[in-house]
């Protein structure tokens, strides 16, 4: 039993990234340390006025541990480097979850998609890149791979596929549904599954995907922020030769903003939003527990985003889940909410 505790707990990984302070931050930086000879740790800190007006200030301070924290320093291939490995062994038969959770503005996007400029790419087209490129190698030793990509936003508990080009009166509404009875795999109706061959064509998709993003941002103020977003790539292969084959899926998630809204902030659409937002990720959550913990039932179903994500999550899979961190002073109390679910999903 130790030993698949320890083998889960293996498969569940937790970074840490703190972007740096940008021109036009509102703030400055509030303190955080990264100890030196350590890049597990990060340590929060907050210098509270005393109330009495004559004994000092108070230093408030809160210490995290992760598998690996990434300062503001960080590059992109830093990051890549460290997950890497992670993304192969999606070619061994094991699907990979990787997700960025954080406020809106912690560098998320940035983390999954990055930037144009080579160096500035992110981790979904670095990952797509090392896939393309193992498979070109393992061809010679006689695999035969199919690559499927799909692009789907969650925005209140309902699907949009990014990869649609038909006309936007026609969109087709979609479905979570098993493929079979007896399987626990499951499927999209109306989905775009498209079959792909190359890095460039991913990178046309993603392309797609973020025109399809930016119509609706123009609709509904800043709805990327405010919704999910699962791009995925499924990888049969097949060695005829040695009679073997694999089946795997690679999903990178940006997820909606974690911050907290308060009620009496937020009325209408936006409280529909934030209930909506708040119910995925905690049962996100849930769901990593309960796999951690082998618990027989798991409850993906509680919400789009898990249910949509079961394939990735449940049997032989590894998850990654990066905290993302913005550094301005008043986003202290936001920063300390995110370390603490990371945190406990890093306890799994
Ligand atoms: P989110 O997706 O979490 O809302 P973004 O990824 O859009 O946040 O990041 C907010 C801003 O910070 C963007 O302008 C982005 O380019 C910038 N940014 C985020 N992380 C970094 C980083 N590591 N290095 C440089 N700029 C970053
Ligand atoms: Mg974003």
């Amino acid at each position: 039993l130790h030993n698949t505790v320890q083998e889960l707990k293996g498969n569940i990984r937790v970074f840490c990234r703190v972007r740096p302070l940008l021109t036009g931050d509102q703030n400055h930086m509030h303190h955080i340390e990264f100890p030196a000879h350590d890049n597990k740790a990060l340590k929060l800190a907050k210098t509270e006025e005393s109330h009495t007006g004559r004994a000092g200030d108070t230093q408030k301070s809160y210490s995290f541990s992760f598998d690996r924290v990434f300062g503001p320093a960080a590059a992109q291939s830093e990051v890549f480097q460290e997950i890497s490995l992670l993304v192969q062994s999606a070619l061994d038969g094991y699907s990979v979850c990787c997700f960025a959770y954080g406020q809106t503005g912690s560098g998320k996007t940035h983390t999954m998609e990055g930037g144009e400029a080579d160096e500035a790419q992110g981790m979904i087209p670095r990952a797509v890149r090392q896939v393309f490129r193992a498979t070109h190698d393992l061809r010679e030793h006689g695999w035969q791979y199919t690559f499927v990509a799909s692009f789907v936003e969650i925005y209140n508990e309902t699907l949009r596929d990014l990869l649609y080009t038909g006309k936007p009166s026609k969109r087709p509404e979609h479905e979570i549904k098993k493929t079979s009875e007896k399987s626990s795999h499951i499927t999209v109706t109306n989905l775009t599954y498209q079959k792909v061959t190359s890095e460039d064509e991913v990178c046309n998709l993603i392309l797609l995907a973020n025109q399809n993003r930016s119509t609706a941002r123009t609709n509904l103020n800043d709805h990327s922020s405010r919704s999910h977003s699962v791009f995925q790539l499924d990888i049969e292969g097949e060695n005829v030769g040695r009679g073997a084959k694999c089946k795997s899926s690679l999903c990178l998630v940006d997820l909606a903003g974690s911050e907290r809204v308060q009620k009496s902030q937020s009325q209408g659409e936006r409280f529909k939003e934030m209930t909506a937002i708040n119910n995925s990720l905690t049962n996100l959550g849930i769901v990593i527990t309960a796999l951690a913990n082998k618990e027989s039932f798991i409850p993906y179903r509680n919400s789009k985003l898990t249910y949509l994500l079961q394939n990735c999550l449940g049997g032989n899979s590894k998850m990654l889940m990066f905290v993302n961190i913005s550094p301005e002073a008043e986003s202290f109390g936001e920063s300390l909410n995110s370390l603490r679910f990371a945190s406990k999903v890093n306890d799994c």
